[in-house]
C-alpha cells in the first residue's frame, strides 16, 4: 500500500465477528477516532456494544455482506471461522486484511499443518483420516497417546479427544468430514508468539509468552517468557517466516510446543489477535488489537515495547459457579486490571473476562494474576 492511501482516522474499519477481540479491537479504534462496523449474527454483542453499529445477519447472508463492506473503508475479522465466500463477498467493495486466503489456511486444522509442513515448518507429526483403516495405520505409525482432532474446525481444545492405546473409538464416519490424529507432545513448555506484519512488510512482535492451558483452554499468560535467549529468538525467527510465508497484513499468533529436547513444534496458528496477547492491552506500548488496526490501515506499526512484566489470567464462566464474583476484592489488587467482555451467560469454559497484572518480575505479575482471581470467587457458604 502506498503511504498517501492509508486508511486515516476518522474512517470506517469494518470487523467480521462479535467477540472480546473485536471488542478490544473496536475500543482501540475508537480511541485513535476509527468508527467501527461489526457484522455477526448476533446481538448485543462484546464488539456491538462499543461499536459505532452492530449489523446483525448470518454471514451466509452475502448481500448484508456487501452492504457491510460498502459501508466501510476496510474489513478485518476477529475469528477465523468466517466462511471464505463471506470474506471473498466484503472483498469486492473494501480491502480484507489479512486477506481471505489467510483465513482459507488457518481456518482448517488439515489446511494449517499441511501448510506449514510444506513451507518448512516443524509441526507437531500427523496423518489425516479419512477411515478407519488410516486411524488403525496412524496410530500403530504415530503410537500412544495420542490426539484426536477434527480436521475442519475447532479451537480452545474443543473438537479433540486423547487417544491411549486401549481407547475403543466407535464413531460414524460422514462423507468429506476429515479427521486427523497427531502424535501427543509430551512438551516442556506451551509457549507463544503474538506478531505483526505491516503493509509495507514491516515486522513487529511482543517477545515469547509463556502459557498454561487448563482442559485445553488458556488459563495463565506470562510475559517475557523465561527461556533461553537463542530459544526465544528461534521462535521469533519462525513467527516472522509465517507471516512472511502467509504473507499476513495484520497479526496473527503462532502457538507452539517447546519440547524436552529444546525442539519447537507449531501446534496453531491465529491469524488475529490472539487471548495469550491480551496483556498488551495494559502492558505494552502499543497494544496487538491498536497493531492490527494500524497494519490494516496501513499505518506505520508502534512499538511492542513491554512497559512491565506482566501476566493475565483468564475469567471463565466456571467463576460465576457460585454467583457474581467479587469485583471490589478483584480491584482491592490496585496492579491488576479487571477486563469483561459484556457477556451475559456465563457458561462453563465461556471467556468471560481477563485479568491482567503488572509487576517488577513475570513472576510476581503471575502470582499476583492468580491471587487476584482467587480472590474474587465466591466460595460456596
Ligand atoms: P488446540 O486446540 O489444538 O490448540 O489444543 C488445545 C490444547 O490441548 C493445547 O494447548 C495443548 O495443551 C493440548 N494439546 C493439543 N494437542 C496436543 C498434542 N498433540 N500433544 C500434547 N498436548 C496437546
Amino acid at each position: 500500500m502506498r503511504k498517501d492511501s492509508a486508511i486515516l482516522p476518522g474512517a470506517t474499519v469494518g470487523v467480521l465477528g462479535s467477540g472480546q477481540l473485536g471488542r478490544m479491537f473496536a475500543i482501540a479504534a475508537r480511541r485513535m477516532g476509527y468508527r467501527v462496523h461489526t457484522f455477526s449474527p448476533d446481538n448485543d454483542t462484546p464488539t456491538g456494544q462499543v461499536a459505532d453499529r452492530e449489523i446483525v445477519a448470518s454471514y451466509d447472508d452475502l448481500d448484508a455482506v456487501r452492504d457491510f463492506a460498502r459501508g466501510v473503508n476496510v474489513v478485518t475479522f476477529e475469528f477465523e471461522d468466517v466462511p471464505a465466500p463471506t470474506a471473498a463477498a466484503a472483498a469486492e467493495f473494501a480491502p480484507v486484511r489479512p486477506d481471505g486466503s489467510v483465513l482459507h489456511t488457518t481456518q482448517n486444522r488439515l489446511r494449517e499443518k499441511t501448510f506449514l509442513r510444506e513451507h518448512g515448518f516443524a509441526v507437531t507429526p500427523f496423518r489425516e483420516l479419512r477411515n478407519v483403516d488410516d486411524f488403525n495405520t496412524a496410530r500403530r505409525e504415530l503410537g500412544h497417546p495420542g490426539m484426536l482432532k477434527t480436521g475442519d474446525f475447532g479451537y480452545d481444545g474443543k473438537g479433540q479427544a486423547r487417544i491411549e492405546a486401549d481407547t475403543l473409538v466407535r464413531w460414524k464416519w460422514y462423507p468429506g468430514v476429515r479427521w486427523i490424529y497427531e502424535a501427543f507432545v509430551d512438551f516442556e513448555r506451551e509457549i507463544s508468539v503474538v506478531a505483526a506484519r505491516g503493509a509495507d512488510g514491516s515486522f513487529a512482535h511482543w517477545g515469547v509468552i509463556d502459557n498454561t492451558h487448563r482442559n485445553g483452554i488458556l488459563d495463565l499468560s506470562i510475559a517475557p517468557a523465561n527461556l533461553a535467549p537463542q530459544i526465544q529468538s528461534r521462535a521469533i525467527e519462525i513467527a516472522r517466516s509465517v507471516l512472511e510465508s502467509l504473507n499476513v497484513i495484520g497479526v496473527l499468533c503462532v502457538e507452539f510446543f517447546l519440547t524436552n529436547k529444546g525442539d519447537l513444534l507449531i501446534n496453531e496458528l491465529a491469524p488475529r489477535p490472539h487471548n495469550s496477547g491480551h496483556f498488551t492491552f495494559d502492558a505494552s506500548v502499543t497494544s496487538q488489537f491498536e497493531q492490527q488496526l494500524r497494519a490494516v490501515c496501513g499505518l506505520p506499526l508502534g512499538s511492542t515495547e513491554l512497559l512491565r512484566p506482566a501476566a493475565m489470567a483468564n475469567l471463565l464462566g466456571d467463576v460465576w459457579e457460585h454467583g457474581e464474583p467479587d469485583w471490589q476484592a478483584a480491584c482491592a489488587f490496585a496492579n491488576v486490571k479487571l477486563h469483561l467482555y459484556g457477556k451475559q451467560d456465563a457458561r462453563p469454559g465461556r471467556k468471560m473476562g481477563h485479568l491482567t497484572a503488572l509487576a517488577d518480575s513475570a513472576d510476581e505479575a503471575a502470582r499476583l494474576a492468580l491471587q487476584a482471581r482467587d480472590a474474587l470467587i465466591r466460595r460456596p457458604s
